[in-house]
């Protein structure tokens, strides 16, 4: 099924504010909200679709580069852990959607009560935390778009115990401080009103259970710090700035808990040769006077490969020729970017002195005509 936009999701248009976006979410949410809608599947989707919107549009970061890119295509990768661009693969299931809901509003107190105090459905799974690296990329690799190892340090389930934190063989037994709901309510009166605070137990850390044995290895973690290779897939185009969220490669939460993300940014290394400007290339050719005066073809370096370049007879110092598809393919596009040839007349400062006779007869050859036809311009440019 295709995608809807997010701004349509939530009945919006793009440029709206900040507080409209929340609200606009708020309602959807609370129509769709799966406790006021048991058992009805398009509620649910409508929730879950909803809560996706939300996170993305709520999120400076994630909502410009939604804007700039929108959903990113659907790729036909099976089985593929990873996610395109933030804003595009990236889905929610109905524990996230609770989740992103209960974030933007709030336990106790607040809406929880509509829903008649059902917040021990909305407990999500604790959660792993989102781990951010860097990657550096040439552009020969931003042009044709690259697969790249990362090594990540992270928290990761402990094999020992299957992250469960119980060392084998031993089980759990609930909480008797939460009776295994790993929160605790504290009702309070005041002259606004009765709230409804809802607390994580202290004593089982908010999971319900307590482990009699711990786990040795990971001491009842039920994870362990480990270094990691993940591999990201990058599309050809993208930006310094751009990111990527990997889900479910950031850390792992205690206890099996649900996996953080890994937000790879992007950032481009500057080139020896070439200059970017968007999706165009630029390069200084430099070229004697007697091949600008008769013209010559010349083997140009580009991002892909090398391709030979015709220069015109007569060419001027400061001309620009073209290689048409040999710049950067815009993102999530079929547009391609151009190499510019940027041409520069080179004068000899150290002529030989066979070269010296020859322009001093090139010299003699204009002689006289050159008086008089000095050519004044405007500049064009101060640059
Ligand atoms: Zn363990
Ligand atoms: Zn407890």
């Amino acid at each position: 099924m295709a995608k809807r936009d997010y701004y349509e999701v939530l009945g919006l248009s793009k440029g709206v504010a900040r507080d409209d976006i929340k609200k606009a979410y708020r309602k959807i949410a609370m129509k769709y909200h799966p406790d006021k809608n048991p058992g009805d599947k398009e509620a649910e989707s409508r929730f879950k679709e909803a809560a996706e919107a939300y996170s993305v549009l709520n999120d400076d970061q994630k909502k410009a580069h939604y804007d700039q890119f929108g959903h990113a295509p659907e790729g036909g990768m099976g089985g593929n852990p990873f996610e395109g661009f933030s804003g595009g693969g990236f889905g929610v299931d109905l524990s996230d959607a609770l989740r992103i809901f209960m974030e933007g509003f709030g336990g106790g107190g607040g809406l929880g009560d509509i829903f008649g105090g059902g917040s021990a459905r909305n407990r999500g799974r604790a959660r792993g935390s989102d781990l951010k690296v860097k990657l550096l990329l040439t552009l020969e690799e931003i042009a044709t778009g690259v697969t790249k190892k990362l090594k990540v340090k992270r928290f990761e389930n402990c094999s020992d115990c299957g992250g469960s934190g119980a060392q084998k063989g031993t089980g759990k037994t609930n909480c008797s401080v939460c009776h295994g709901r790993g929160e605790v309510q504290q009702v309070s009166r005041s002259m606004f009103g009765q709230f409804v605070n809802i607390q994580p137990c202290t004593n089982c850390d908010g999971t319900g259970e307590v482990i009699a044995n711990p786990c040795r290895t990971c001491r009842g973690d039920g994870r362990i710090r480990k270094e990691s290779v993940v591999s990201a897939k990058i599309p050809a185009g993208v930006h310094a700035g751009n990111y990527m969220t990997l889900r479910g490669e950031g850390n792992a939460a205690r206890r099996n808990g649900q996996q953080g993300d890994l937000i790879v940014l992007i950032d481009e290394k500057e080139h020896d040769l070439f200059i970017r400007d968007e999706d165009n290339i630029y390069l200084e050719l430099v070229i004697d006077m007697a091949q600008a005066v008769m013209g010559t073809e010349i083997e140009i370096p580009t991002l892909t490969g090398k391709v030979n370049l015709k220069i015109p007879a007569g060419s001027q110092s400061g001309k620009i020729l073209r290689l048409r598809g040999k710049g950067i393919p815009r993102l999530n596009s079929n547009m391609l970017g151009d190499q510019m040839v940027k041409i520069q007349i080179q004068t000899p400062t150290k002529p030989s002195k066979h070269e010296r006779e020859i322009y001093k007869r090139l010299a003699d050859h204009y002689g006289d005509q050159r008086k008089d036809k000095s050519v004044f311009r405007k500049i064009k440019s101060l640059l």
